[in-house]
């Protein structure tokens, strides 16, 4: 299948003090008193990603080919750096909606989550002048009918499933896979795009991203990914720009767990991405709205809007 080897890299633009983790310890009210670092860390995965030193004193990205991500961008953060959701653009990735203001889809009123839905997307397409496809649901906090929301609200797919269960946050999908690789169709003209996980044995081990892919041993994430790109032939991941910033301020009080899970090796992230991706120069990396395309034209129902 021409899908095979497709490696989708997503990363959800929210700044450090917007985590949900944290939300006990920042309020909402404070947040834009807080230190906005979201538009520097971005701007360093841009560079890491194009292997362009500029801005960036590490390692970057070895490739022949041109890489392209989804950046799933906060309607807050959009609204303070319109210039950076342009910038995105104009480096040939792909703008989709991470919401407005990061409430659990699985809290609040239908209407307040169908208004988030339909102006995160309609701030974006304000600011880049073009369509937005993809929504991905803060903490993954996705359901069966958060999906069909979704869909009404006029997204092309959605990226809000990861079945890693242990997470409470997360939320549930029965999702049949019907042929159209690693994403499956819900609708005729709407597709669901989970992360990537691995599984053994019945058992879900978490290789998607964020914070496992920092605490894990560089070499077994990476062979975690091979044996999912033989299995399932495409991978997902995704990943926050806070992830590459050592120098975020430190959140006093926390409970241990969020503590260790939010600063886990922040420090050695960016390289450790550089790695990942530069071990996989075989592969084609692409957008979810590019793999989402791919699946539709192969498939028998044809090429979506
Ligand atoms: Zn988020």
């Amino acid at each position: 299948m021409k899908l095979d080897n497709s490696i989708i890299l997503t990363f959800d633009v929210e700044d450090w003090f917007q985590v949900e983790n944290l939300k006990k310890n920042i309020s909402f009210s404070s947040w834009s008193e807080r230190e906005l670092r979201v538009e520097q860390n971005t701007l360093r995965l841009l560079d890491l990603l194009e292997g362009s030193p500029k801005a960036w004193g590490g390692d970057v990205c070895k490739r022949n080919e041109p890489l392209r991500a989804t950046f799933f961008i906060l309607g807050w953060v959009a609204e303070r750096v319109p210039h950076l959701v342009r910038e995105i653009v104009a480096r040939g990735h792909e703008v989709a909606s991470h919401g407005f203001y990061h409430n659990l889809c699985s809290e609040g009123s239908l209407q307040d989550l169908i208004n988030d839905l339909s102006d995160s997307r309609k701030l974006l397409e304000d600011i880049t002048g073009s369509p937005v496809h993809g929504y991905r649901a803060p903490s993954f906090s996705i359901s069966p009918k958060v999906l069909s929301l979704i869909a009404e609200c006029g997204y092309t797919y959605d990226s809000s499933y990861n079945s890693f269960a242990a997470n409470t946050r997360y939320g549930r999908l029965e999702l049949i896979s019907n042929g159209c690789g690693i994403a499956v169709r819900v609708l005729p003209s709407f597709f669901e795009l989970p992360v990537s996980n691995l599984e053994i044995a019945g058992h879900i081990i978490p290789m998607g991203g964020g914070g496992y892919f920092r605490l894990m041993p560089a070499l077994l994430f990476k062979r975690a990914v091979k044996s999912i790109l033989e299995k399932q032939g495409s991978y997902l991941f995704y990943m926050h720009p806070w992830e590459i910033d050592p120098q975020q301020p430190r959140v006093k009080n926390l409970p241990f767990s969020y503590r260790f899970r939010h600063y886990v090796n922040l420090d050695s992230a960016a390289s450790k991405l550089v790695d990942f991706i530069s071990s996989f120069g075989g592969c084609r990396f692409i957008t979810c709205k590019d793999y989402i395309d791919m699946v539709a034209a192969d498939t028998a129902q044809g090429p979506i809007r």
